[in-house]
């Protein structure tokens, strides 16, 4: 865990005056994968993983920004803001910067240190903890009122439009909301969101395949393309569809018999995985761990065969953690192929667990796992 004052002391000796420091936490999806895009259900908690920022306000309009990440400093003039990033690190938070102005924030410049805990590009959203951490200290040294929500929209907006990555809200609206000890079930469409408390007694357990297949990106935006089309399609008998939100696992089997074979599966994933998360948050309302396993291992399975963006490293890792003791669930987190699978472990079987997975894995495939446990923690704060 980064201490405050050693990093206000790196800050420091860095450039020469106190800062205040801020944090805000990466995240992990418990259930409800691919549904964002099609205005569903997802379950994010937030980690005990973040990315602090000491900051110190500048009499200037630039904004020194330095991570002990990367290497290079970088600046921003406030005055010039380019209109896209230059295709580093910094886009994520000079993206937030320009984006804040762009609301007719009135910021002030600054010295920044970034240290980030939330390992990269593993899918824990080290991009949202980056963006709020930077966002919520930004304002706050201005002397502006923080909205959360208006914050998390501003972040995807500037990893949207500033980094050009195309992401839904999620990742920058429970690195905002998180609850210490909750899951946080989040409705895309309304944005109307209902805190979970997990039980004490439970880790959220990451694993980590270390391979990324190069099919991700395109096949992502296949998915993409496929939901938009069997919408279309199911509009012709049920004109009230907007998106797949809309459907029903009857209308599907009502209707789906006049969709092409591969659409229907697809279809048929994201009504039945907006299913699992309602019935997930449920189960955890009665603390029916059981249950909310099996949803998990569902959504694997559903993930695997009717979405097919799984990939054999994952279904390898989600089989030997089944196995394991202590396991109530496991399933792939993340757009696919290759990535993170996410298990809830009992906290007393958490070593053994981790045992189990990393040898069972790294026989099978000779790649050493790295695996991160994690329980939910608070969304983005000022740290004292
Ligand atoms: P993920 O969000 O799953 O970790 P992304 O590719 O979306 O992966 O975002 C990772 C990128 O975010 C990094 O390559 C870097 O540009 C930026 N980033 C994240 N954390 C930091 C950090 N601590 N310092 C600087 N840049 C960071
Ligand atoms: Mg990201």
């Amino acid at each position: 865990m980064t201490s405050p004052a050693e990093l206000a002391e790196a800050f420091q000796s860095l450039y020469g005056s106190r800062p205040r420091i801020y944090r805000a936490p990466g995240r992990v999806n418990l259930i409800g994968e691919h549904t964002d895009y099609n205005d569903g259900f997802v379950m994010p908690a937030a980690i005990d993983f973040s990315t602090s920022v000491a900051i110190d306000a500048r009499d200037d309009r630039r904004i020194v920004i330095r991570s002990e990440n990367f290497s290079e400093p970088v600046e921003l003039d406030l005055d010039q803001p380019p209109a896209r990033g230059r295709g580093d690190w910094s886009d994520y938070p000079f993206g937030v910067a320009v984006k804040l102005e762009g609301t007719g924030q009135r910021l002030r410049g600054a010295n920044i240190l970034v240290r980030g805990e939330v390992p990269i590009g593993s899918g824990l959203s080290s991009s949202a903890a980056i963006e709020v951490a930077t966002g919520f200290a930004l304002l706050d040294i201005a002397g502006a009122p923080i909205d959360r929500l208006d914050l998390a929209k501003v972040c995807q907006q500037a990893e949207n439009e500033f980094v050009g990555m195309r992401c839904g809200l999620m990742d920058q609206f429970i690195s905002c909301f998180g609850q210490t000890g909750h899951a946080l079930m989040l409705d895309c469409r309304s944005l109307a969101h209902q805190l979970l408390p997990l039980p004490e007694n439970v880790r959220l357990v990451v694993c980590n395949t270390m391979v990324k297949h190069e099919l991700a990106a395109s096949e992502y935006n296949a998915r993409r393309a496929e939901c938009e089309e069997s919408v279309r399609l199911l509009a012709r008998e049920l004109p009230e569809v907007r998106s797949l939100r809309d459907v029903t696992i009857e209308d599907l089997e009502r209707t789906g018999g006049e969709l092409p074979e591969v659409i229907r599966k697809r279809s048929r994933h994201i009504v039945s995985e907006n299913a699992r998360v309602v019935a997930a948050a449920a189960a955890l309302q009665r603390e029916d761990l059981k249950t909310f396993g099996e949803l998990m291992g569902e959504s694997h399975r559903s993930l695997r065969d009717d979405y097919e963006v799984s990939c054999e490293e994952l279904d390898l890792m989600v089989n030997i953690a089944n196995q394991a003791a202590g396991v109530f669930g496991a399933r792939m987190t993340g757009g696919g192929f290759g990535g993170c699978t996410i298990n809830l472990v009992a906290a007393d079987s958490v070593d053994i667990f981790k045992q189990t997975v990393a040898s069972g894995y790294a026989q099978a495939t000779g790649r050493v796992p790295e695996i991160y446990v994690c329980t939910p923690a608070q969304g983005a704060e000022r740290v004292a």
